[in-house]
């Protein structure tokens, strides 16, 4: 028998009492049969993701659960993003994220997101890809919707220049600047700016563009580009950690940090890192995974969306669906030895509609650990938790302890 660690993460999980909700907050009010089981049967806590009193963003936290020092690797978001769309990137490449933008013929920004352009932006990324400026290589791969990824290859570049989206729309966009006085800052900023010159020539002379003219639509003819990150070097997980491992996520983001991190990413039809991600599918993925991994990562986005929105109901019902699907997982059905985390990567309360600093609620359960007195998964439980107040840094130390643990005296 060899032990296997189950790694939930529901994207900005955390929140604060809600009054229309009885003063509960949205996991207190969501029914959880199953993650209340596992609250009972395992042990429960809150945790500052990054540090107590700092209020973290998706990537850093994703870093610091997976036990690596987002103050020592995170350069920026961008790398994660180009990872996470399948752009292979290079230790030392720049990477960036783009969005396809029309500006009109005073060069004046008209829509950030080419009317929210759906589909083409693949043949699009085939007409810009390889342009070359100043021995720099322009590799570029497309995202979802509008976004796509941008990463520069090439000698003496920096992640040290400013973006050129001024995140409005009625004005210009910026041009690129070295934001420290060094020749590698100064040569990426001018093939920055010749790229975006080049290729809003390009895309404005493109055929795709006058059929979406014709049709009505916005030109997606401009590159706003932004979120500059040099690659770093990350550790490698399985190396790391000597666990096979997996990752199954919709959103780009996850899969990119993770891909980074040398994890296999799973994807299939259905799995989107949105609200209407089939949650079923990844749950049952992820069970078929633990037979031939050790390390399944497994995130949901749509808590986290819901809470950027403020929609309270909807995030009730999204940690109802998910905790429907985690029924898989319980120990009465489960054969291996099961480590199981559940927790979120930062807090995204409703009633705030975005990130703040506020701990989340964790369960770890395994076969052989103490038990806490907490029998429901939810933030004043967890405050109650025998784990205390943890830290995101020392969650895989935990883990990895509980999995040794079950490896070495069982169920
Ligand atoms: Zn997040």
């Amino acid at each position: 028998m060899t032990g296997k660690l189950l790694f939930i993460i529901l994207d900005g999980l955390g929140d604060r009492p809600i009054p229309e909700l009885g003063g509960k907050t949205p996991l207190e009010y969501a029914k959880t049969p199953n993650m209340d089981k596992f609250a009972e049967l395992g042990v429960t806590g809150i945790m500052d993701v990054i540090e107590t009193g700092q209020t973290p963003g998706s990537d850093t936290a994703h870093l610091a659960l997976f036990g690596v020092d987002p103050f020592q690797y995170y350069t920026g978001r961008g790398p994660f993003e180009a990872s996470g769309v399948g752009l292979t990137v290079k230790e030392g490449d720049i990477a960036f994220r783009v969005n396809f933008a029309t500006i009109d013929e005073n060069g004046i920004i008209v829509d950030r997101r080419a009317g929210r352009i759906k589909e083409g932006t693949d043949e699009f990324i085939e007409q810009l890809n390889g342009i070359e400026i100043e021995g720099v290589q322009f590799l570029m791969k497309a995202g979802t919707e509008h976004r796509a990824a941008l990463v520069l290859r090439g000698k003496n570049l920096s992640d040290k220049v400013s973006a050129n989206d001024p995140k409005v729309e009625g004005k210009a966009p910026y041009s690129f600047k070295a934001l420290e006085d060094s020749e590698s800052a100064e040569k990426t900023a001018r093939v920055l700016s010749e790229f975006a010159k080049k290729s809003h020539e390009i895309l404005s002379d493109s055929s795709l563009n006058k059929q979406r003219i014709e049709a009505g639509k916005l030109a997606a003819n401009y590159l706003l580009i932004r979120g500059a990150g040099k690659v770093p070097k990350l550790p490698n997980f399985e190396k790391e950690y000597g666990l096979q491992t997996a990752c199954v996520a919709g959103g780009g983001l996850y899969k990119g940090v993770a891909r980074m991190l040398g994890m296999e990413i799973i994807e299939k039809d259905g799995m989107t890192g949105g609200t209407d991600t089939d949650v079923s599918l990844k749950a049952e993925t992820a069970f078929d995974l633990l037979k031939t991994h050790d390390f399944i990562f497994l995130h949901f986005k749509g808590t986290d969306n819901y809470g950027h929105d403020g929609n309270y109901n909807g995030k009730v019902e999204f940690i109802e669906k998910v905790d429907k699907e985690l029924y898989r997982f319980l120990p009465e059905k489960f054969k291996e030895e099961l480590v199981i985390m559940i927790s979120g990567d930062h807090s995204t309360p409703c009633s705030f509609k975005d990130h703040s600093a506020d701990p989340v609620p964790l369960i770890i359960c395994s076969p052989t650990c103490v038990k806490d007195d907490v029998k429901h998964f939810g933030e004043r439980y967890a405050y109650n938790g025998g784990l205390g107040r943890i830290k995101g840094k020392h969650l895989m130390k935990l883990l990895l302890n509980e999995l040794h643990l079950v490896e070495k005296f069982g169920a």
